[in-house]
């Protein structure tokens, strides 16, 4: 009877035994029982390539530190080459012989430019976005990177915020799905191979709602809006087998991310079960001296023990821990279970085996910017431009007649990558000028003007760049810039006018207060509209553009991002119509920046406005002297054909237990071009125990549709997709009645109804 009383107790010895046994490595015991406490710290440093990058590595000052045993893996060094020669100060130099990590910001494409990831989500193509994943891999492990910081999945809700560029937009449904295509794209599924590579997701967590839109600022939110709203992109990386996490500046709860400890063990490894390493971002843990948490000694001290495993550039832990270690401030099994993680990664990599494994100089010459990734990146460029506007189908253009080219943006090759692109003198991105050229046919007449600088304000120019990129101020004056562009407008059929933003006007540290598109453009597209000729706005922008007037005077605007290497070919192959756009918007485009922030799937008020046509209800929650819609909607896209859709039906009204329902819907393209159309599932929960939104994307399919073809699809949903998080967090549906949407943007009003069980 007693050894019967003890029986749970033994079992759940015996199965932990069994777990245990199962994640300690061998070969990774045995190294770290070699290491010495300063060794152990070593790894846990990220220091960036410094000297290294302009130098000869041999003499830097990096290399005596690899060579002591100090460095775990180096920031941003790239070439082949340079990679190669640092790598072999780890393994030859260093006592134990610990192969490096190579990091790097390959965040949409390597060499080879993708759009901007904001630009790759406006394509709703999943197995697209995947694939531009593998091709950034494959061509970053061909130059010796072999860890990027991508995917970031911070849902963002607020266009102020810079860094909207770099995400999927304000949906965490697609930004799951999203996550998890880059991570499988990026590490493949086998990452011992020499073509995958390790991926970072960032920024953990909530780094997309920062107050006021302001890059690196404070954010406060409940648990309630963070489960259900901004960690599930998070989750689905680390769900998709992600190895590593990067911890965000800003701070949850009133403690920096890099500090956090619910954040980064309760959550991430208690609830989540991760298992890779956390990485602070650049300088965080120094960071969090300004955030008023103590001098480095005790904000080292403080991430260790939340969590953190590696610490960016700062150098707080290599300078600090072993002092807190002796002053009893952390304990060693933490610094043993950061190097144990950082070790599995470099062991999971197959750096042990072979530490030269991405270091094959022949590959480098042959894999990357080639032809066929470059056409790739052209296709990928296509799916993501985003048709905003098309008055009297003045799109596609035709081959005949004159064109002007007109806007700063039209002939500038180091504008079209956006923010994050490793492009260098040979793997120029193309500009519109050169790519309309060549795409538009020899019955066509190009004209170009530049028309205006970007903006008229140089010095906000000059603040925008962080990278230095992206200014190329024209000497001559306002007037003549303007002279010259109505000039050739005056002989042109058609105007088609290249603006936005310039490359580095969003993306990190590049938040604005006004979303319009700068005045200096602006003052052109006037000019340009007064002449009374046809007007097409190609809109260059990393983040929605307030477009409030824009939307009404110019008949035609076609979104297109930042494109990427092959920008000015694919924004004519859409011009041109040699590609139908599909794109949908993934971020609501609002009237002005009074409404941030405005996204679709809000909650209602007790005081909701019914009527949809704008117009001022009193003692309503609305705007006395704006409507509460947005310019353009999320999942809004138009197409040169259209699309019809007809006979919503659910195989059943009711659910229960482990039903599926059948959505099915007939769609049907009613136009004159064949195209692609992003079919959108929406479903709203009617009644809840907390509230609830008014409407969330819970499936999507991109299908194309011949002239005239109908296609009938199906969705299916289970309890599942119907499940959130309750006022205690747990996970689950809730009975009642359901209303499912079905339609090409989140504004659809189509509509069934079903009753869960
Ligand atoms: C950014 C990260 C990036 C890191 C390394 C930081 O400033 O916030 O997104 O991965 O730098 O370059």
């Amino acid at each position: 009877r007693k050894t019967l009383h003890y029986l749970p107790l033994l079992l759940f010895c015996f199965v932990f035994t069994i777990t245990q046994a199962q994640e300690t490595n061998p070969f990774i015991e045995g190294l770290l029982n070699k290491m010495t406490l300063d060794e152990k710290i070593g790894q846990l440093n990220l220091p960036g390539a410094g000297d290294v990058i302009t130098g000869q590595a041999k003499s830097s000052d990096i290399a005596n530190k690899i060579a002591a045993g100090k460095v775990g893996g180096l920031l941003s060094l790239t070439t082949v080459e340079k990679i190669r020669e640092v790598q072999k100060i780890a393994v030859e130099k260093s006592r134990l012989k610990i192969p490096l990590l190579f990091g790097l910001d390959v965040i949409h494409g390597y060499k080879t430019t993708f759009p901007i990831p904001l630009g790759l989500s406006t394509s709703w193509d999943i197995p697209l976005i995947e694939k531009t994943a593998r091709m950034a891999a494959q061509e970053a492990s061909a130059d010796g990177i072999n860890w990027t910081f991508s995917p970031m999945v911070d849902i963002s809700r607020d266009p102020r915020w810079g860094r909207v560029s770099e995400g999927s937009g304000e949906d965490p449904y697609l930004g799951s799905e999203i996550a998890k295509a880059m991570v499988r794209g990026y590490q493949g599924d086998d990452l011992t191979k020499n073509n995958t590579i390790m991926s970072c997701v960032k920024h953990f967590a909530l780094y997309g709602a920062p107050e006021a839109g302001r890059d690196y600022n404070t954010v406060d939110m409940s648990r309630i809006r963070m489960y259900n709203e901004y960690l599930p992109p998070y989750k689905a990386a680390i769900d998709a087998g992600v190895g590593t996490v990067m911890a965000s500046f800003n701070e949850i709860d009133g403690i920096p991310a890099t500090g956090n400890k619910w954040l980064l063990t309760d959550l991430l490894r208690k609830q989540w079960g991760f298992k890779g390493f956390v990485v602070s971002d650049y300088t965080g843990v120094n960071e969090m001296i300004a955030h008023g948490m103590g001098d480095l000694q005790t904000t080292s001290a403080l991430a260790l023990n939340a969590g953190l495993d590696m610490d960016m550039v700062g150098e707080g832990f290599l300078t600090t821990l072993s002092k807190s270690l002796a002053e009893g401030k952390i304990k060693i099994e933490q610094i043993d279970n950061a190097v144990r993680r950082i070790l599995k990664a470099k062991y999971d990599l197959g750096l042990f085996d072979d530490p030269y494994k991405y270091c094959d100089v022949n590959r480098a010459k042959k894999e990357i910017f080639t032809k066929e990734n470059r056409y790739f990146a052209r296709e990928v460029a296509t799916q993501s431009m985003v048709l905003l506007k098309n008055e009297n189908q003045l799109l596609p253009l035709k081959r005949t007649g004159t064109i002007a080219l007109i806007g700063p943006l039209a002939n500038t090759s180091e504008n079209m990558a956006g923010t994050w692109s490793v492009s260098t003198e040979q793997s120029k991105s193309i500009a519109l000028l050169e790519g309309i050229r060549e795409v538009a046919g020899k019955k066509v007449k190009i004209h170009y003007a530049k028309g205006s600088n970007l903006t008229y304000d140089a010095e906000l120019e000059k603040r925008a760049t962080m990278f230095g990129k992206g200014l190329n101020r024209d000497e001559r004056s306002d007037a003549e810039l303007l002279n010259e562009a109505l000039e050739i407008a005056s002989k042109a059929d058609v105007i088609v006018a290249a603006l936005g933003e310039s490359s580095e006007f969003s993306g990190e540290s590049s938040s604005r207060t006004n979303l319009e598109i700068p005045d200096a453009q602006k003052d052109l597209l006037k000019a340009l509209l007064k002449t009374g000729k046809p007007v097409v706005l190609v809109l260059f922008t990393g983040r929605p553009l307030v477009l409030k007037e824009e939307s009404k005077t110019v008949p035609a605007i076609l979104n297109v991002w930042f494109p990427g290497s092959e920008a000015g070919l694919a924004v004519s192959d859409v011009l041109f119509g040699d590609v139908n756009p599909s794109g949908k918007l993934t971020a609501t485009f609002p009237q002005n920046v009074g409404q941030i922030p405005i996204f679709y799937n809000h909650k209602n008020t007790g005081r909701p406005l019914q009527n949809k046509d704008g117009k001022f209800v009193k003692f309503t929650s609305s705007y006395i002297d704006e409507s509460n819609e947005p310019v353009y909607p999320f999942g809004y896209g138009l197409s040169y054909t259209t699309f019809n859709y007809d006979n919503l039906q659910l195989s059943s009204d009711k659910m229960s237990g482990n039903d599926t329902i059948k959505v099915t819907v007939d769609v049907t393209n009613t136009g004159d071009f064949e195209g692609k159309e992003v079919v959108q599932l929406y479903v709203r929960d009617l009644v809840g125990s907390v509230t609830r939104p008014v409407k969330e994307l819970k499936g999507f399919q991109k299908v194309a549709l011949k002239k005239g073809e109908t296609k009938s699809l199906t969705f299916s949903l289970t309890q599942e997709d119907l499940k959130f998080y309750n006022y205690d967090l747990d996970f689950v549906a809730e009975f009642g009645e359901f209303e499912v949407f079905v339609g090409g943007s989140s504004d659809t009003t189509q509509k069934a109804t079903f009753t869960l069980e």
